[in-house]
Order: C-alpha cells, then structure tokens, then sequence
C-alpha cells in the first residue's frame, strides 16, 4: 500500500533493519503464547506491559479485527525495538490514523521497577508476544528470520508491529 510506504521508511530511519506493511488479518495470535509467559519467563506478573496486565490472545485476535493493515518491524535491539514502535505509533496517529496502536519485543525496561501504575504511559508499549501474538509464526509468514536460540549470545531478531487502519 503505497500510502504507507513513508512509514516503513520512518521506521528504518529510526534505526530497523527492515519493516513491511502487512495486512492485519495475517497476524497470528495463539492460546499457547500466554503460557510461553506465564510459565518460563520470570516477568510474568511484575510488569504493567506484561501477562496477566495485557490483553489474552483472544482479546487480540478480536482486537486485529478492527484493522486492515500493520507495520511489521525487523530490528536487533529490544530497547531500539522499543523506543521506536511509540514513536511510529504518534506519528501515524498524529497522519489521521486514529486507532494507531504499537507493540514491542520484550518486557519494558523504562523503569527498574514497575509502580502501582506506569509513570511513562506514552512510551510504554506490550510487546506483541505479551499480546498473545506467535511471533514465530507471524514473521516467518512474511519471509523474515527468527530462530530458537541455544545460547544468550547469539544474534537475536526483535519485532515490533504498528497497527495502523
Ligand atoms: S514505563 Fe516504567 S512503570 Fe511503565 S511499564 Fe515501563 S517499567 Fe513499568
């Protein structure tokens, strides 16, 4: 969609090596996602844009349907992930695109430790697998790479996602 092409310009001139617009519907969300949090990541339950304070799968897969078209963000940093996908998210709002909403990668890590209630609310973003998005499955969709890891130190492929209109 030509329309949108300047955004996936934006967004690697904020710093993603790659980014496509996607059609919403080929978002993937699963079941099996919030037990990947809930059971094997030591977030789960101590942050505001983590599990249970995100929405379920189902939720999100009821909420995609509001929408025809996403930006789907390749990038290596979970803090550059992070920090850009908000900013995206202001400036297609700000383009007339109402219902503009991002995720991230990853937990939030603005604070040390989340208060009662978030202090950076227009920064702080879930990320997409908090949402109950299969990241796996969505990006391979689009041809992108993303491996299981053995070790902590090798190359991680991040993504953040924009839902536009
Ligand atoms: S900005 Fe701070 S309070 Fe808000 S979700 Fe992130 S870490 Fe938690």
């Amino acid at each position: 969609m030509d329309k949108y092409a300047k955004y996936i310009a934006r967004a690697k001139e904020l710093g993603a090596k790659d980014a496509r617009i996607i059609p919403a519907d080929s978002v993937i969300t699963a079941e099996w996602v919030r037990a990947k949090c809930q059971f094997g990541c030591g977030m789960y339950g101590r942050g505001l844009t983590c599990p249970p304070s995100t929405p379920t799968p189902e939720q999100t897969g009821r909420m995609l349907k509001s929408y025809s078209h996403a930006l789907l963000i390749h990038g290596y940093g979970m803090d550059d992930m992070n920090k850009m996908v908000p900013i995206l998210e202001k400036e297609i709002f700000f383009d007339g695109y109402y219902k503009a909403f991002s995720m991230g990668a990853g937990p939030c890590e603005l604070c040390e430790k989340c208060p009662e209630s978030c202090v950076h609310p227009h920064e702080a973003r879930p990320s997409m697998e908090g949402c109950g998005i299969d990241v796996f499955g969505t990006v391979r969709s689009h041809g992108f790479p993303i491996e299981t890891l053995k070790t902590k130190d090798g190359k991680v492929n991040l993504y953040g996602l924009v839902l536009i209109e």
